[in-house]
């Protein structure tokens, strides 16, 4: 039988992306001559035959993704910059309005609730209120971010997966619900900086992410939200085994 669903990485780099503005670092430079290597900001896409839910918008165009379906619609993290700036020429196009479901957060972003356009902003998502869509089951959990952010556990009648970004660490109640759900087919997690030092404020760095796949022990793990300095490390450091790094375009099935 055909699978349900895709499940596409399309932008798995941090707010400055991959390469950085004029630097000179190996993966900046290995970036800017092969696009392979680019990292666009944060959005993946979910889709089947019928439908597809963008989670993010962090593409500077999310028209090539979009306008392949009928069915649509958007589920947003949080309103930071790097994970709506494709929301933005979208809200005025014409045609069907596209759902957009989100996090409680009364600011949004810019003017983006003011003058919304085609985007149909539903009620704010609450932590472990299950919403259901295009026959999956989603559950928003809170996660330790700068402002108002959620990830989600998306479940299918088969497979159980976990996006989560951004955040530094997860909240107790968070890493409770997750461990009550039984076994994740797959992680996503925020993996922003190489091992660090001091603890990023907002963000996991290598260390905090791998002590998240321990805790959680899902079949597969993938690093999202990477920034330059960790593409420099991994070149030269091996990842544990069932852990890999989320590339632009990689995809999954569920
Ligand atoms: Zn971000
Ligand atoms: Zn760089
Ligand atoms: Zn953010």
């Amino acid at each position: 039988m055909s699978p349900l669903f895709t499940f596409r990485f399309l932008g798995t780099g941090d707010a400055r992306q991959v390469p950085v503005f004029d630097c000179d670092c190996d993966v900046c430079h290995r970036a800017q001559l092969e696009s392979r290597w680019q990292r666009h900001s944060c959005c993946a896409a979910l889709y089947s035959p019928k439908g597809i839910l963008l989670i993010d918008a962090g593409l500077p165009s999310l028209a090539p993704w979009l306008s392949m379906y009928t069915q649509r619609c958007i589920l947003l993290t949080h309103y930071h910059m790097d994970h709506v700036q494709g929301l933005f020429p979208l809200r005025w196009g014409v045609g069907k309005p596209i759902p957009v479901y989100g996090p409680p957060d009364l600011a949004g972003c810019d003017d983006l609730f003011k003058h919304p356009g085609m985007l149909d902003f539903k009620p704010p998502l609450m932590a472990f209120q299950p919403l259901h869509l295009h026959r999956l089951r989603i559950t928003p959990v809170p996660l330790n971010h700068s402002r108002p952010t959620l990830g989600y556990l998306i479940e299918t009648s088969e497979c159980r997966i976990a996006y989560l970004t951004d955040t530094v660490g997860l909240p107790d109640e968070t890493l409770q619900f997750l461990e009550q759900q039984g076994t994740l087919d797959r992680l996503i997690i925020d993996c922003t900086e190489p091992p660090a030092a001091v603890m990023p404020r907002n963000h996991n760095d290598l260390t905090s992410a791998l002590h998240i796949h321990v805790r959680l022990r899902p079949q597969e793990t993938y690093l999202t939200h990477i920034g330059h300095a960790l593409d420099v490390y991994l070149q030269t450091h091996v990842l544990p085994q069932g852990v890999q790094v989320a590339r632009d375009g990689m995809s999954f099935t569920l």
